[in-house]
């Protein structure tokens, strides 16, 4: 794999487009005000925004039929790479065109011909030099931590991610849910100052080599761990690691990744920790925002088997739909889950699960276009006026973070872990029976 080599490698999908625009909208709206699916066509406002927009740049360019412009530029910037568009297009069209292939294609061209905007390349080098896209210093990584104490080998490895690691005010749930686990008496390790950007932004501005090397990096300090789980806050670090990490050829043998809310559920279930109905939410309803990452872009990756594809009359014929994934594979159930053993009903917003709608805080927009940034999260927010909820509750702490900064009261926006912090508590092992080493395995 090289930069330049993926156009070429997706050219024939991108031609197949057929400007449909179904990739603008949510494929079964419940209402015109939340029908659209695709945050960087309701900022650009014009086609060149939306998924086929840019697979129509992508195309010409690969082509050489035009070349680069500034307001192209930035149109592509406006897209937060959260594959709504990808999930729209597949109730029609399978896998033959697949538009957020097309769409990392398009960034990593950019990369490769020198075009990538100033600001991705602001952000790329400051993942360089400080491990996070914020510039923060990597001596602070893992303040969160003080007083916890990790093993520098251990079963299980707790990835944290940058945008938590740095947020203080999340910074006592974190060491609450942690010191919970530790009590619970599993044995945890953890890269501290060590643990750097797990690529999944690097991958989403176009930047695939940078990318597959901090995978790279990440993958090793795993076994050197000698870690076969890996546990992580990062609903960016889970995707990377379930549907990116795959098509980059690295091995991934022997590692398993999950997402927080996968891990605590199970450990639920097997009588390790325990959640209590109690706090201020129990007995009440809350909404939950799917992260994009966490929801349909966790589903495992799995490559279009382009050799079933025919050409019929013009027509053209994929894999058949059953063997498809459509995005339902992504991480739904488990933090819903959670919630229920709270105590706490979930209402559902319009847009929900694999047809959930962006906050706008991936891809590089946030720190690219706030303007688009900020709509699509007031798109998002404006959802939680037709609920009965007032309380808009999300598993990513950089959904949580973006969303708390656009949200007017009374609405709040609460992180997950902010609500399972007072309310997990260890299990004893002589209650349970079980060891925390078969709970964990
Ligand atoms: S990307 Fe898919 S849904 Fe969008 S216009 Fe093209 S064919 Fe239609
Ligand atoms: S990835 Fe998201 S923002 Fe980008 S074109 Fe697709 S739906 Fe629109």
């Amino acid at each position: 794999m090289n930069d330049a080599s993926l156009p070429g490698e997706r050219l024939a999908s991108m031609d197949r487009c057929t400007r449909c625009s179904q990739c603008k909208f949510v494929p079964v709206p419940k209402s015109k005000a939340h029908m659209s699916a695709c945050p960087s066509m309701d900022f650009v406002e014009f086609h060149a925004g939306s998924a086929s927009g840019q697979l129509i740049m992508a195309s010409g360019i690969a082509h050489g039929e035009f070349g680069y412009t500034p307001s192209m530029l930035e149109t592509v910037s406006a897209c937060t790479m959260c594959g709504a568009c990808d999930t729209a297009c597949k109730v029609n069209f399978a896998e033959i065109v697949e538009p957020l292939d097309g769409l990392y294609a398009l960034r990593a061209r950019m990369v490769a011909d020198g075009q990538s905007p100033k600001r991705h390349r602001e952000v790329m080098d400051k993942i360089a030099a400080f491990g996070n896209s914020q510039g923060l210093p990597r001596s602070d990584r893992a303040n969160w931590a003080s007083g916890l104490a990790f093993l520098p080998r251990a079963d299980i490895l707790v990835h944290v991610g940058s945008v938590l690691s740095y947020d203080t005010g999340k910074h006592d749930s974190l060491q609450a849910i942690v010191r919970t686990l530790q009590q619970a008496g599993l044995s945890l390790a953890y890269l501290g100052q060590d643990e750097g950007s797990c690529g999944m932004l690097a991958w989403d501005l176009g930047y695939h080599k940078q990318a597959k090397a901090l995978a790279e990096t990440f993958i090793r300090q795993v076994r050197q761990a000698g870690a076969r789980t890996v546990v992580t806050f990062s609903s960016s670090a889970i995707s990377v690691y379930r549907s990116i990490y795959p098509r980059m050829g690295i091995d991934l043998s022997g590692i398993r990744f999950l997402h927080f809310t996968e891990f605590l559920l199970a450990l639920t279930a097997k009588g390790l920790v325990s959640l209590t109905p109690s706090g201020q939410y129990a007995g009440g309803t809350v909404a939950f925002h799917d992260t994009c990452k966490l929801g349909r872009l966790t589903e495992p990756y799995q490559e279009a088997d382009r050799s079933v594809t025919k050409e019929m009359g013009g027509i053209f014929a994929s894999r058949s739909p059953q063997a498809l994934h459509f995005s339902r594979n992504g991480i739904y159930d488990a933090p819903r889950a959670l919630l229920k053993h709270m105590g706490i009903e979930v209402e559902e917003l319009e847009r929900s699960r694999e047809f959930s709608y962006c906050c706008g805080a991936q891809g590089g927009v946030k720190e690219t276009l706030p303007a688009a940034a900020k709509m699509a999260a007031r798109n998002r927010l404006a959802e939680l006026q037709e609920t009965e909820s007032e309380i808009l509750v999300s598993a990513c702490g950089n959904c949580a973070h973006h969303l708390g900064k656009h949200v007017r009261a009374p609405a709040t926006v609460i992180d997950l872990i902010d609500i399972l912090a007072p309310n997990l508590a260890p299990c004893s092992s002589r209650e349970t029976g079980v060891t925390a080493t078969e709970g964990a395995c």
